[in-house]
């Protein structure tokens, strides 16, 4: 634990930031059975994208997706991360709680995918619950099988993404299974758990009607599902799998189109899903 004492690096996910832990371990191969330490990319302490009110947005690294529009693939491994302690993250939390507070906000931990570092998100989240503040994860599910109730009690709201309805597209999407992340929308669906269901449309990946049409179908009976929000994909992070020697497969792929996107919101909302 040479290297604990580093510190949490406000920023921007849009900042690239590689090789700041060398030593870290393989995101597939880490035990963090106490939490006590983490690997973090950066935080946001301002923002009104990822949950309810103001949020501090907390991106902590290591991720087993690689999914090919990826904005963050410096989020992807732990070494690239810089290694912090939980109580460093919650002491600079707390410097935020009150204003976090006062604007209906709290804290959101994204990345990365959070359940790749378990019991130190669990500390985390726990940690912000008893400053009195909302919490939330964004995730993709996938590890969904590996956190017990206990981590799920620590969580107020879960943004879920789920990049497509049909198998063969999410793995082309992510390089993955998609059966772990619809059990893990079906389980939270069982505890009432308050959820946010994201979407991205990506033109002549994910935008096929018919995968929509199954995402809302899967969504629409779920009561816990608050709203859906419908994210058009961009290509702020191109640069990152440039400068990091990552073959982009999207450089010719242009976003949606505004009309796009509103057909696509109707969409969802005509299966009954509240989309946005
Ligand atoms: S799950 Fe998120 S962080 Fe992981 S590869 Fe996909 S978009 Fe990137």
């Amino acid at each position: 634990m040479s290297d604990v004492g580093h510190q949490l690096e406000a920023g921007s996910r849009h900042d690239l930031r590689v090789g700041l832990s060398p030593d870290a371990p393989d995101e597939d191969s880490l035990r963090d059975d106490e939490g006590a330490f983490g690997y973090v990319h950066s935080y946001e302490s301002s923002s009104r994208y990822d949950g309810p009110g103001l949020r501090m947005v907390l991106f902590v690294s290591g991720c087993l997706l690689r999914c090919t529009y990826c904005h963050n693939p410096d989020t992807w491994h732990l070494k690239d991360g810089t290694k912090v302690s939980a109580q460093h993250v919650l002491d600079r939390l707390s410097s935020f709680a009150s204003a976090l507070k006062a604007l209906n906000g709290g804290l959101t931990i994204s990345g990365g995918e959070v359940m790749v570092q378990r019991a130190f998100t669990q500390r985390i989240l726990a940690g912000a619950q008893r400053m009195g503040l909302h919490t939330a994860i964004e995730t993709s599910g996938f590890l969904g099988d590996k956190v017990d109730d206990r981590y799920l009690n620590a969580i107020d709201l879960v943004l879920l993404d789920i990049k497509s309805s049909n198998p063969d597209i999410y793995r082309r999407v992510t390089g993955r299974d998609l059966a772990p992340t619809l059990r893990f929308a079906r389980r939270l669906a069982d505890m009432g758990k308050p959820t946010w269901v994201r979407f991205t449309l990506v033109p002549g990946l994910t935008d096929d009607p018919l995968n929509i049409e199954g995402i809302a179908h899967f969504i629409a009976p779920l009561k816990n599902v608050e709203r859906v929000e419908v994210q058009p994909f961009h290509k702020l992070g191109e640069f990152k799998w440039k400068a990091m020697g990552l073959n982009y497969s999207l450089s010719t792929v242009e976003p949606p189109s505004p009309e796009q996107v509103a057909s696509v919101i109707q969409q969802f909302r005509a299966a009954g899903c509240n989309a946005y």
